[in-house]
């Protein structure tokens, strides 16, 4: 079955040039897409350089301590897939920066940082202990996102990107307008289209500040006991709001 998965796929891959696909390629052999593994679940493009590969490998538990201080014991154990080159980048599909996919955290060269390791570990984490795609999906973009922003302390969402957001006045998205990736990304592109502070992304800034004061109240045992509520089948608003 897998084999015919592969192929399938690979069959795919020759007749299209399509960037969602290529984010697919992960789960071929490392081999065929021309990574090579460093450490284990580290692969890295095969012409990355030592130093590179070094700094990569020292980031990763650094990473994980960000995860592992919001969610407790971690239970994902993602691959981490990392591009220094602008034809890894391309042939891995990344679009902005990075991406998670099917547990495998797929970086550009302006990812390898601890915070954007971070920020997709906790998209990892968030799916695997939810159970799976079915499941996730009922998680709204601004809770998985929000998350993600404040496990990984990235500065440009951060408190002080929100209190700029407030003190200049600019206005920023409702929750409701942030349920669906495809909701996520036209308001992302709608409320930074017209400001100036280009360091800032106001729907990442306003999900960070809404889940960090909802964990601020909640804590670890909170979220945990979210997910497995919507886990178990309740929806993720009733779940939510009740804490
Ligand atoms: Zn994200």
């Amino acid at each position: 079955m897998f084999k015919n998965i592969i192929f399938f796929i690979t069959l795919l891959l020759f007749f299209t040039g399509c960037s969602t696909l290529n984010k697919t390629k992960v789960i071929l052999p490392p081999s065929w897409i021309a990574m090579q593994k460093i450490a284990p679940n580290v692969y890295v493009n095969i012409d990355m350089n030592k130093t590179e590969q070094q700094k990569l490998v020292k980031l990763i538990p650094e990473a994980k301590k960000y995860v592992t201080a919001v969610w407790g014991k971690i239970k994902s154990k993602p691959t981490i897939y990392a591009c220094s080159t602008k034809e890894c980048v391309k042939s891995l599909g990344i679009g902005a920066r990075a991406y998670q996919f099917n547990n495998h955290l797929v970086l550009s060269p302006k990812a390898i940082t601890k915070e954007l390791i971070a920020h997709e570990w906790s998209h990892a984490e968030l799916y695997k202990r939810v159970g799976g795609f079915f499941n996730w999906r009922k998680i709204p973009s601004w809770f998985d996102e929000g998350l993600a922003v404040f496990v990984s302390h990235e500065p440009r969402h951060d408190k002080i990107a929100w209190k700029r957001i407030i003190d200049n006045n600019i206005s920023y998205p409702s929750l409701d307008e942030l349920i669906t990736l495809k909701q996520w990304n036209q308001a992302t592109h709608k409320y930074n289209k017209n400001i100036k502070m280009s360091d800032i992304v106001v729907t990442y800034a306003t999900a960070g500040h809404e889940v960090e004061n909802w964990y601020k109240k909640v804590g670890a045992k909170g979220l945990k006991e979210l997910i497995n509520e919507v886990k178990n089948g309740t929806s993720f608003e009733i779940a939510y709001q009740k804490r």
